[in-house]
């Protein structure tokens, strides 16, 4: 959804609504959308710059990088952005450095709300998502899922480092 910027005045403009984004650019490959995307969104403008502050809520599965389970990851997020005019990058003496604020840069007079959001939802995604912090993965030789199962390969494994840690001594 695109907004028109002319429509964002030093008054504000607010929206609010759920929507359905494209789970290929979540960013990772086998997570998708358990939930349509909620969010609320407060633009204002100041001269070309567009400050958002907003809120995200919507439920992901992902895939655990240790045992290869999907599981949830519930989203609720708070955002606070600033839009400049794409032309404004050439600019050097633009100080981009107060706050822990991002800034993002829109092109011509249109504001790509779903791409903004988008962005939002993936800053929220872990780098290697877990689906426990303790998930004890798969056996790397049998591939069994040791959340649910042991496997003699896990004991034989056990007894060969003790047997190494007793020829050390
Ligand atoms: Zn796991
Ligand atoms: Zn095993």
């Amino acid at each position: 959804m695109l907004i028109d910027i002319k429509k964002i005045t030093s008054e504000g403009l607010s929206l609010s609504d759920h929507i359905e984004l494209d789970e290929n650019l979540l960013i990772e490959d086998e997570g998708y959308f358990i939930e349509d995307l909620h969010y609320n969104a407060f633009f204002i403008r100041h001269g070309d710059q567009i400050k958002v502050k907003g809120k995200i809520k919507t439920s992901l599965s992902l895939r655990c990088i240790r045992c290869l389970e999907n599981f949830e990851l519930k989203v609720n997020s708070r955002f606070d952005i600033i839009l400049f005019p794409v032309n404004l990058i050439h600019i050097s003496n633009l100080h981009l450095n107060d706050d822990d604020m991002e800034y993002i840069f829109y092109e011509g007079n249109k504001i790509d709300i779903e791409k903004i959001l988008m962005e939002q939802v993936n800053f929220f995604v872990p780098f290697n998502p877990l689906c426990h912090p303790a998930c004890k993965g798969i056996c790397p030789v049998c591939g069994v899922d040791l959340n649910h199962e042991s496997c003699k390969c896990e004991n034989s494994f056990n007894e060969m480092s003790l047997l190494i840690d007793k020829v050390k001594r």
